[in-house]
């Protein structure tokens, strides 16, 4: 079954589109967090961020770099949150990947995205270093 964004993507279900081209389409989230809040994703159907092709993460970051700038001057937005929820336990919703471009405002209140978060972790160099070269080896 595809999901609620392919059906976008094919007209089976109205959306306000804002941008369009051969891979990727953007759109206004149907509950917007802030007046302008609008997604972008790839036509094709990818669950995340991590299954995409490089072609196509190439293209769905040229369209946010278009929209990033678009949607700020759109709703006169002092900044914007740019994040995607990455699976599930990320509290990814829609199973295709989806990036939110959040405007936002002075006065807004809503913080950084640290603010998902308690207070940091306090790891310890030997802990820091071990993840650094895990990381390193994989990327
Ligand atoms: P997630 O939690 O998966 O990162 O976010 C999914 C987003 O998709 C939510 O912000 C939700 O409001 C939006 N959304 C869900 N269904 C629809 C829909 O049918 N149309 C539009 N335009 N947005 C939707």
């Amino acid at each position: 079954m595809s999901t609620i964004f392919s059906q976008i993507v094919e007209g089976e279900i109205p959306a306000r589109i804002v941008y369009e081209d051969e891979t990727t389409i953007a759109f206004l989230d149907a509950n917007p967090l802030a007046p302008g809040h609008t997604l972008v994703i790839p036509k094709e159907e990818y669950e995340r961020l991590n299954d995409l092709p490089e072609d196509v993460a190439a293209d769905l970051y040229a369209t946010i770099h278009r929209l990033v700038p678009a949607v700020e001057d759109a709703v006169d937005a002092d900044a914007t949150t740019v994040a995607f929820n990455n699976g599930e336990e990320a509290g990814q919703e829609v199973p295709h990947v989806h990036c939110h471009i959040v405007p936002r405002f002075d006065d807004d209140g809503a913080g950084p995205i640290h603010g998902l978060f308690g207070a940091p972790e306090d790891l310890p160099d030997d802990e820091l270093d071990e993840i650094a070269s895990e990381i390193e080896s994989r990327a």
